[in-house]
This record gives structure tokens, sequence and C-alpha cells, in this order.
């Protein structure tokens, strides 16, 4: 049997993505022996994070010929392990930090996990539309990040469609339009939601076109790759096909922090809020490092950074507390 219920750990990490994973690497090295709990379908995504839901990543540094969003997670996790972080296929589903230590517990399980230090990076989902074709054409068409997929040939010079009425979608938008022939940008009502800034942007720009009272029906193509994106006009009642070869869903992301509603301060969207310019929540000891934490860059690299970042603050916060005896 596993001892990890019987003693209190240093720092226990909660996230199976690149914030988790960067912070169990500068963790381990500094003999903090962190365990690291990676989730089992938490958040809708296997352990590994949002990146496994992904293809081909071009835009982490070191992999100059792009590297598979699983394999990389992969390699992620290999390298946590090797500076011996323990890590487990759990959900945490339960966190008690009014005292220390700190008190955690699993899906299942009643047993508590006992920290000084935690860290949290249980990312933001992406939100999904669900419409027909929508699973078969995920990633073979479908994203949900502009930034991160855009630049890819299939959607080079091609017309693409992005859904969401937004600041992200505005400004999915007018990035795609650096790389496709036609954006379509489809929003249910008769107006966006962005600032009036992105709103001026997108009306000026020639290649922007906008598909109001609109919504998303299916998407067909040839089993491969997508093809078509079917809209339904709801005012005049009235379907349309457009000859699409991306489609961008910009609907928003759903941060991961359902367990930690009353135990930590979220913003109005759920987001943990941390101190400017660290990782420090509004409870000394609790870190919160990725996407959990950021709505505005989203992407491995700055959650591997925002990782590292958490390890040296729980790092820094232990020794202070242990020369205190804490
Ligand atoms: P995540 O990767 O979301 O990982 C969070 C982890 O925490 C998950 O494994 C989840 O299972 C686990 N978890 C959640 N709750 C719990 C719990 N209660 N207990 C235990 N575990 C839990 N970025 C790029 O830089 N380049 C790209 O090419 C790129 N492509 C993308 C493509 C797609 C389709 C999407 C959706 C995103 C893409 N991104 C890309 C963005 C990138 O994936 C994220 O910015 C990054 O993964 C965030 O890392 P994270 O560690 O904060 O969170």
């Amino acid at each position: 049997m596993s001892d990890y219920n019987s003693k209190t750990h240093q720092l226990v990490i909660i996230g199976g993505g690149p914030a988790a994973h960067t912070a169990a690497i500068y963790a381990a090295r500094a003999e903090l022996k962190p365990l690291l709990f990676e989730g089992f379908m938490a958040g809708g995504v296997v352990a590994g994070g949002q990146l496994t839901t992904t293809s081909e990543v071009e835009n982490f540094p070191g992999f100059p010929k792009g590297i598979s969003g699983p394999e990389m997670m992969l390699l992620l996790r290999e390298q946590s392990m090797r500076f011996g972080t323990k890590v487990i296929t759990e959900t945490i589903d339960k966190a008690n930090f009014s005292e220390q230590p700190f008190r955690l517990w699993r899906e299942g399980n009643d047993k508590e996990i006992l920290a000084h230090a935690i860290i949290i990076a249980t990312g933001a989902t992406a939100k999904k539309l669900d419409i027909e074709g929508g699973t078969t054409y995920w990633q073979k068409g479908i994203s949900a990040c502009a930034v991160c997929d855009g630049a890819l040939p299939i959607f080079r010079n091609k017309e693409l469609v992005v859904v969401g009425g937004g600041d992200s979608a505005a400004e999915e938008a007018l990035f795609l339009t650096k790389y496709a022939s036609k954006v379509y940008l489809v929003h249910r009502r008769d107006s966006l939601r962005s600032s009036q800034i992105m709103q001026k942007r997108i009306l000026a720009n020639p290649k922007i076109n906008l598909c109001w009272n609109s919504e998303i029906v299916a998407v067909t193509g040839d089993g491969n790759l997508l093809s078509t994106v079917k809209i339904k006009n709801n005012k005049e009642n009235k379907n349309s096909d457009i000859n699409a070869s991306g489609l961008f869903f910009a609907i928003g992301h759903l941060p991961n922090t359902d367990i930690f509603q009353n135990q930590l301060q979220l913003d109005s969207e759920g987001y943990i809020k941390v101190k400017s310019g660290s990782t420090h929540t509004n409870i000394d000891g609790v870190f919160a490092c990725g996407d959990v934490q950021d709505k505005k860059y989203r992407q491995a690299i700055t959650a591997a950074g925002t990782g590292c970042m958490a390890a040296l603050d729980a790092e820094h916060w232990l020794a202070e507390a242990n020369s205190h005896h804490v």
C-alpha cells in the first residue's frame, strides 16, 4: 500500500498539464518530494491536460520540427518523475485550506492527504459546441485555439469560420486574417459583446464577414478534413453553407475551480486570483499557475513559465515557514 496518506507532505501539486509538470520538475529538483495528482478525466480531459486534445504543437520552443501534444505531455511527465515526483492518476475533489496542514481528498476515497504547501494547476477547459459532425472533425478542421492552430497548412489561404461574440472571438477572427482568405465571424446576436476598439477593428477588416443572428448547425467533410460549415440565421429562419476548411470555437473557457470556490478568492469568471507578478493566492502556502489563473495568454509555454514561478514561490515560502517552525 502506498504511504502517501500517512504523512504530511511538503508540497502537493494538483494538475497534469504543462504548468503542473514544470512546477514538479523544479520542486523535485529542489528536493521537496512533490506528490502530483494528475487527475482521472478531471475537467473532461485525460491526464496530460489540454495538449492531449491537439495533434501538432509547433510553437513550444525546443521542438523545431513540432511535436504531437500527447507526446510532449508524456515527455514532461517523464521528466518530472525522473527527479522524484510521485505522480498519482487520481482527481482531487475536495480541499480545506482553512488551517495548516492543508487537507485534500480524492474522488471516491475518504482518507485525507495532508500538505504544508499546495500548487494548483488544474487548467481551464475550452468550451466546445455540441454540433453534428463536431466529434468527427475535432482537430480535423475544428479547433478551440486560433493562436495555436491558425498557422497550420490546412488553414492557409482558406475560408475559416469563428464562432463567438466576445473579445476573444474578435481577437481570434482578427488573428486568423493573417492566414485565411476570408474569415466568417458567426454570432447568435446582432451585435458583438467585445470592446468598442475590437468592434471597430472587426468592422474595418475587409477579410472579415459578419454573420449576425446565426448559429452553427453542423459540419461536414470527407471524413478526414472538414470542408463545409452549415449555419442557420435564426431571424430569417434560413440555412446556408460556408465552404470553409476550419471552424474555431471562441465561446469561452471554464476554469477547473469548482472545488476551490469556498476556499480561495476567485474572480467573477471563476479563475483563481493571484497576487500580481507572483503565483501567491489569498491563502499563504497555496499557489496557482497555468490557465487556471490566466485568461489572457493561455499557452503551454506561459503555463510552464508560471509553473516554474509557483515552484520557486512555494520553495521560498516553505523555507521561510520552516525557519519559523510552522
Ligand atoms: P491543462 O493543460 O488544462 O492541464 C490541467 C490538468 O489538470 C488536466 O490534466 C486536468 O485533468 C487536471 N485537473 C483538473 N482538475 C483536477 C483535479 N481536481 N484533480 C486533479 N487533476 C485535475 N498551447 C500552445 O502553446 N501551443 C499549442 O499548439 C496549443 N494547442 C492547443 C490546442 C487545443 C485544442 C487547446 C484546447 C489548447 C491548446 N493550447 C496550445 C493551449 C494549452 O493547451 C494550454 O494553454 C495549456 O495546456 C495550459 O496548461 P495547464 O497546465 O495550465 O492546464
